[in-house]
């Protein structure tokens, strides 16, 4: 089925043969990890793995076809943003678009002046930015990583008294990707350019792009980076917003594809699904988001009434907090034996953010808010989509309150758990 209308009582066809394969009732509630490809999307993209094969730069038909499908892309993908096409480079995901725009700035920066080697960033971005700051202090940068308050918030006055003459680059998220707090971009971008109109400033808006309104001349920000696998379009594709005359140099050698920032045949169906997904959004952000919202509401509701100390995580005000991510804690037990309880009733959820689930630490997000190593231990994120029913929700409620009792009844962390 398609995503017309809300998309809220639907479930793609891709998702339908899944189920269909694994024969049980399968609830998918960990869309900031990833998700299922819209039918639309994938019916766009199929002609470029078939019949449209022909390398963009090259100069025949089957060339001039998928150069002419890059381009429609990038109008697209463009106008979800408010940007120009002309300020899209397409990269191979969000991580690469976060690695161009805070190595490739820094770098750019410090080269017309050895001066400016400082870089601010938040305590709770995402692995890709947290590793490309680390490979800058690797590299003679000095990174200052702005604290936050319990709800994710980033601590503005930090962000004032850490600006020097020194600093070439801010890069603070949209959106966080395991709390889904949002933050005031654009006053923190006033906060930068009253110190100094030469800093460069970017934001991850992996997580916030799709879910809420993003209009980057409005945000005044520099950069942006954007990924096309959180709003039901291909894996491995990405794109950084670079505004017009800002410049970063480029991390890879070879083709010069993408205004030589981003070397390499272009995934031309990839990108075509990027771009695909961005117009399914574009007329479609509010209705679907306020149904994942009621969703989300319900959701919660029901986990905070029906299980026992259960805790509701992030800002209360829901006008900075994403639509689609519930974050709790259940103190007394440890998070990833819930996954794998829920895993068997058919349930994908997450802990937090996929990354640091794969290199086994814990949460530095959680951490930075301030949370103790058990609220840390039992935190869990449910994290919406289109494709989610009321009902399922209601299953999903039913099946926290058994497992969350019966794991407490058996967890050495019981104690803790009041
Ligand atoms: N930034 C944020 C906030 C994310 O949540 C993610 C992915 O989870 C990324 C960057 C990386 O995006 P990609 O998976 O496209 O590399």
């Amino acid at each position: 089925m398609t995503l017309e209308g809300t998309g809220q009582e639907t479930t793609s066809s891709n998702e339908m043969s899944r189920q269909k394969d694994t024969g049980i009732r399968r609830i998918y509630l960990d869309n900031a990890a990833s998700t299922t490809i819209m039918d639309e999307v994938l019916n766009e993209m199929l002609p470029y793995l078939t019949t449209h094969y022909g390398n963009p730069s090259s100069l025949h038909a089957l060339g001039y076809e998928s150069n002419k499908a890059i381009k429609l892309a990038r109008k697209r993908v463009s106008s979800i943003i408010g940007a120009k096409p002309s300020e899209i480079i397409f990269t191979g995901s969000g991580t690469e678009a976060d690695n161009i725009a805070i190595k490739g700035a820094a770098y750019y920066l410090r080269k017309h002046n050895p001066y400016r080697n400082h870089v601010i960033t938040s305590a709770i971005e995402h692995d890709a930015v947290m590793e490309s700051c680390l490979d800058l202090e690797n590299n003679g940068f000095e990174v200052s990583y702005l604290p936050v308050n319990r709800d994710g918030l980033v601590d503005k006055g930090k962000l004032v008294e850490s600006i020097s003459e020194k600093t070439a680059l801010v890069s603070i998220m949209l959106a966080n990707n395991e709390i889904g707090t949002i933050q005031p971009i654009q006053e923190l971008v006033r906060i930068v350019r009253e110190r100094s109109e030469d800093i460069l400033f970017h934001t991850d808006a992996v997580q916030g792009l799709g879910k809420i309104h993003i209009n980057c001349k409005k945000l005044g920000v520099d950069l942006m980076s954007l990924s096309s696998h959180k709003i039901n379009g291909p894996k491995g594709v990405g794109g950084l917003y670079l505004r017009e005359g800002s410049k970063v140099i480029s991390l890879t050698s070879g083709g010069g594809q993408e205004k030589d920032l981003r070397s390499g045949t272009e995934n031309v169906h990839g990108i075509v699904g990027f771009g695909k997904a961005c117009e399914m959004l574009i007329q479609r952000i509010d209705s679907i988001n306020n149904g994942i919202r009621r969703l989300r509401d319900i959701l919660v509701k029901g986990i905070v009434n029906e299980i026992p100390s259960a805790r509701y995580n992030g800002p209360s005000d829901s006008g900075i907090r994403l639509p689609n991510i519930a974050h709790f804690t259940f103190l007394g037990i440890n998070g990833e034996d819930l996954l794998i309880k829920l895993d068997e009733y058919g349930i994908a959820a997450s802990t937090g953010s996929a990354c640091s689930v794969r290199k086994q630490k814990e949460s530095h997000v959680l951490r930075a808010m301030g949370f103790a190593l058990p609220e840390i231990s039992g935190s869990l994120r449910l994290s919406l989509g289109p494709y989610n029913t009321e009902d399922e929700i209601d299953h999903v409620i039913g099946i926290l309150k058994v497992t969350v009792a019966e794991l407490r009844e058996v967890s050495p962390l019981r104690n803790t758990s009041h």
